[in-house]
């Protein structure tokens, strides 16, 4: 079986995880969204421990701005983000998964047959924002079987308006 490739976006060192399993790949851009020592320190630990810088090829490039302008996420993708797709992209042939938090990131993915993997902290954080939501009234409560405004029997509910977890800064 041929090792997993992943290719790996900003929020991966940001957040520190330690990813030690099949091929890890970047690109130069993300170092850029590195802002604080930790998250450089995680970056260079990564390197350090195998991971691949690699430049995106234009070649690859021009596909991803397509879709993107396509599916109307031109705009909020970064020239790094684009990047990342790009390498995910070269290397779509051999198990490869985009490991990123990144909607916009993900919806280009989706839409050319990229996997995506979320990193760990984004899971752990979908779960904790599972709660009950009232069939009556529709309003979320985190506890309890009945609905204290109105009586009604609670279901458990993922919460919709859940928040964005990207790690990146945008100016
Ligand atoms: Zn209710």
């Amino acid at each position: 079986m041929m090792p997993k490739v992943l290719i790996l976006d900003a929020s991966v060192f940001i957040y520190n995880c330690r990813i030690n399993e099949g091929e890890r790949i970047t690109v130069p851009a993300v170092m850029g969204e590195l802002k604080d020592g930790i998250s450089v320190m995680s970056f260079e630990l990564a390197k350090s421990a195998g991971m691949r810088v690699e430049p995106a090829e234009q070649h690859y490039i021009e596909p991803v701005r397509k879709m993107a302008k396509r599916t109307s996420d031109l705009n909020t993708l970064s020239e790094t983000d684009i990047a990342l797709l790009a390498k995910a992209l070269q290397y779509k042939d051999k198990d490869t998964y985009l490991v990123t938090d990144d909607y916009a990131i993900q919806n280009v993915a989706s839409h050319m047959g990229i996997q995506v993997k979320p990193i760990m902290l984004k899971r752990i954080r979908d779960v904790l924002i599972w709660e009950k939501r009232c069939i009556g009234c529709g309003r979320y409560f985190t506890i309890g079987m009945v609905c204290p405004v109105c009586g009604s029997r609670l279901k458990k509910a993922r919460r919709r308006n859940s928040y964005k977890v990207t790690g990146r800064r945008r100016e």
